[in-house]
């Protein structure tokens, strides 16, 4: 069956000795859970404090994934980090799409499906994340612009792929705004995702692939929304930047 997964995504905090000190807090709190195989906990410092995480968590349940990733393989991009560069310090998954990337930084669909294949290709693992914004509910387009995001980056790939590919469905107006979907909406949209892969790829594709929900994921909120059938856990933020608040959330699944 599909993996439950609790992922922290740290954005852009945590200097080297704050990320070392939340990294030794997660460690012991998430060794005192004694989890069991099918559930996955994951942390997503920035680039700069990568190789130290992998190397602190390599006795732990904690794996280690980058928030982002060039799309080529090497080369003249100033500034950026390829795949090859993860591999090399341990770093076996990257973040992809995130609504900030997307926002800020002008990442399309089209990019990130290059972005998919070169982290696939490098036997990577991806999280993918889209979203719809508040108009597009508001509008009631939601469902719609979701379908387009997971078309558009991923439905080119073939059914073995997605072995390597984690879901993540994080409507924009909900991260980082203390509004979370209800676990009602939650489950409505990982339904209809996972119906999408039903009829793309089929059953045993659309079973095993894990959608994870994040928006304003909270240790009081956790357990209701993670109660839900076609939610396989969180990808979180704020609240991944506390060792008590994660460790709750970890609880929750
Ligand atoms: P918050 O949990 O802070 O709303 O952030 C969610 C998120 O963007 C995780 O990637």
């Amino acid at each position: 069956m599909r993996k439950k997964i609790v992922a922290g995504n740290w954005k852009m905090n945590k200097n080297l000795d704050e990320a070392k000190e939340l990294i030794k807090g997660l460690k012991k709190e998430v060794k005192k859970l004694k989890l069991k195989d099918d559930t996955r906990v994951i942390i997503a410092p920035s680039f700069i404090n990568l190789r130290a995480a992998v190397n602190r968590t390599k006795k732990s349940k904690i794996e280690v994934a980058a928030q982002n990733v060039h799309q080529e393989k090497r080369g003249a991009f100033t500034g950026e980090v390829s795949v090859d560069m993860l591999e090399s310090v341990g770093v076996k998954t990257a973040i992809l799409g995130h609504s900030e990337r997307r926002t800020y930084f002008g990442e399309t669909d089209e990019l990130l499906a290059e972005k998919v294949n070169t982290v696939l290709g490098k036997g990577l693992e991806a999280i993918f994340c889209f979203g719809e914004l508040l108009e597009d509910r508001k509008s009631n387009s939601h469902f719609k612009v979701v379908e387009d995001q997971i078309k558009k980056a991923l439905f080119h790939l073939d059914k073995t792929s997605f072995t390597n590919v984690v879901l993540a469905y994080e409507p924009v107006w909900a991260i980082g705004t203390g509004e979370t979907a209800s676990p009602e909406q939650a489950q409505e949209m990982h339904a209809f995702i996972r119906n999408l892969f039903v009829k793309e790829y089929g059953e045993d594709v659309a079973n095993s692939i894990s959608i994870l929900y994040g928006g304003s994921v909270k240790p009081n909120n956790a357990k209701e929304i993670f109660s839900k059938p076609d939610v396989d856990g969180g990808l979180i933020g704020g609240a991944s930047l506390k060792v008590d608040d994660f460790t709750q959330i970890i609880k929750a699944i």
